[in-house]
């Protein structure tokens, strides 16, 4: 009988597990020709400075313009890129191209995404250090985002990497804070410069108690170790209340902007800028 339960089970289930086995190599492949084809593209999200709603950097985010499939979402693909070797070429692909759009972003910060996967390669830093004089872009100018699983069951390859980088000016953001397993014990092992909570907890701020005595904690934690807040996926006015009576330094998300390509963005900056220096300049002070 169970014999009998186990075959049907499997005639069920095989179909789905082909249907996805297929996806995942047709996915594979695609990908690895979307790279030689240019079917990727960034757009950029700003991130704003809480006090003056001045954009002090902006974050770049990956798009594939599949040929049948229209825009893709990260979500939708990077998942399996980063089981073969294809998230090492995007993730480089995407440092060159956002450095080199980023040079009309003016003076502000660009942030960029780096899978946990690219870190363990000993040459990374140099490989990163090689993009940004090729490219011309300053070290003190680029900011890496990492998630902490990049840091948890990392060895001393990793710590070096980030040091050498860090040394060099380059930034460090820890990404989507709390949802791993969440340790500030990361913040002051790596030489991280600033913490993004995540935007689930952001999204219940003001509708669950305990989303913002977490969001208040992590910040103050923060504050103390003199490491920068930033808050994901803020879309709406109470979370930026919150957020600043927290003392957050900065925010992003669809309230100030969604991702926009590389012209919008920068439109978006100069614009910002302006409005910035001919109504928000306080008197005396230089910026
Ligand atoms: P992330 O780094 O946490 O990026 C923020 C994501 O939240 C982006 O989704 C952005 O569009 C979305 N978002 C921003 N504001 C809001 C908001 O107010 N509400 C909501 N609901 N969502 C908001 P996206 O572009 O789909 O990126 C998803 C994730 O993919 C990123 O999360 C990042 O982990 C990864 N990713 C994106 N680009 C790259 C890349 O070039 N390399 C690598 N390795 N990962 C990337
Ligand atoms: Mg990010
Ligand atoms: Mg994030
Ligand atoms: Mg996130």
């Amino acid at each position: 009988r169970a014999k009998h339960m186990g075959r049907s089970a499997a005639v069920r289930f095989q179909p789905h597990f082909e249907r996805e086995l297929q996806h995942r190599l047709t996915l594979e492949t695609e990908l690895a020709e979307a790279l030689e084809r240019g079917q990727f593209s960034m757009v950029y999200q700003p991130q704003v400075d809480l006090e003056t709603r001045r954009i002090v950097g902006l974050e770049a985010l990956v798009r594939w313009n599949h040929p049948q499939r229209g825009r893709l979402l990260p979500g939708e693909f990077l998942w399996v890129a980063e089981g073969t070797r294809l998230i090492t070429r995007i993730d480089a692909w995407v440092l060159r191209h956002a450095c080199l759009e980023a040079k009309a972003f003016g003076g502000i910060s660009l942030a960029v995404n780096m899978s946990p996967v690219n870190l363990r390669y000993p040459g990374m830093a140099e490989r990163i250090l090689d993009v940004l004089r090729e490219t011309g872009f300053p070290p003190e100018r680029l900011e890496i985002e990492l998630t902490e699983s990049a840091m948890l069951d990392s060895g001393r390859d990793v710590k070096e990497t980030l040091d050498r980088l860090r040394a060099h000016g380059v930034r460090l953001a820890l990404d989507d804070f709390g949802t791993g397993h969440a340790s500030l014990l990361h913040v002051r092992n790596f030489p991280v410069t600033k913490i993004k909570i995540d935007r689930s907890f952001i999204a219940n701020l003001g509708v669950e108690r305990d989303a913002a005595s977490i969001v208040e904690h992590v910040i103050r934690l923060g504050r103390s170790l003199g490491i920068t807040l930033t808050a994901e996926g803020v879309d709406n006015l109470e979370q930026v209340r919150f957020l600043r009576a927290f003392g957050a330094q900065q925010a992003q998300g669809f309230l100030f902007s969604a991702p926009l390509p590389a012209a919008a963005a920068a439109d978006l900056v100069a614009q910002n800028r302006e409005q910035f220096q001919t109504t928000r300049r306080p008197p005396g002070r230089s910026v």
